[in-house]
């Protein structure tokens, strides 16, 4: 019956004397090597490989590649460390840490936004869900990386960079127009301005703010509102 693949019938244990010299074997599978190498260079443009990185895949306009973090003028990351793209993550790949910002009116920034490389399905439900519009996609797909802790990308790796957006464009979203491929224009990449005093007002009376250190980190959060709160 065609497809099928008869099991039975095994290859025999014994080696044959010819097998038992190897030199037949060994010459028999360079003919085939040789004979797809002759094939090959009379049809180059034939070729099923790509002389990367000479020759590049033409994908798809809807190719989704690596995130790029937006920021702002200022060079702050529009992020706020929501965690809305961490919880919308169906592969579970985005770790990120909050911390307290120095600057008052940034509040929460992610001190730690990773995003595992090798665990992401680029499905893009992390752009979507991102309420700060700090995620987006390119259509960067040189991510190589030679070792497991390297395909963790971190904020270094993540801020966008203009060389970056110019040289691959953004990734396919659905509801942007025309193509899909470019995206309305960014309309809050202003830096945030500290409000009228009041959150300072706030914030002075129930937590004692001169008592953040200079330096942003995890530890200026929740730690050093419960030190206030004990003190
Ligand atoms: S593209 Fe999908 S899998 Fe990758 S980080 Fe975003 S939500 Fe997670
Ligand atoms: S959803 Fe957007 S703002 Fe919130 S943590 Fe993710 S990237 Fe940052």
């Amino acid at each position: 019956m065609s497809g099928v693949i008869d099991v039975s019938r095994r290859v025999p244990d014994r080696l044959t004397f010819l097998q038992k010299l190897y030199l037949p074997e060994i010459l028999r599978g360079m003919w085939v090597t040789l004979r797809h190498l002759a094939r090959n260079l009379a049809n180059m443009k034939g070729l099923p490989t790509i002389l990367y990185p000479e020759a590049r895949r033409n994908y798809s306009k809807r190719f989704r590649g690596k995130h790029i973090l937006k920021a702002r003028e200022d060079g702050m990351l529009k992020c706020v460390a929501c965690y809305m793209c961490q919880q919308a993550c169906p592969a579970e790949c985005i770790t990120i840490v909050a911390g307290e910002h120095p600057k008052i009116a940034y509040e929460k920034y992610p001190v730690v936004f990773d995003i595992d490389m090798m665990r992401c399905v680029f499905c893009g439900f992390c752009v979507d869900a991102c309420p700060k519009d700090a995620i987006w996609m390119t259509r960067n797909y040189e991510m190589a990386f030679f070792s497991r802790e390297d395909a963790v990308f971190s904020i270094d790796r993540l801020r966008e960079t203009k060389a970056e957006v110019e040289k691959y464009g953004y990734g396919y979203r659905p509801y942007y127009p025309g193509d899909g491929t470019t995206p309305p224009s960014d309309a809050s990449m202003l830096p945030v301005l500290a409000g009228g005093g009041e959150r300072d007002r706030l914030r002075a009376g129930a937590i004692p703010l001169p008592d953040r250190d200079a330096g942003p980190g995890p530890l200026n959060a929740p730690s050093q509102a419960r030190k206030a709160f004990s003190a």
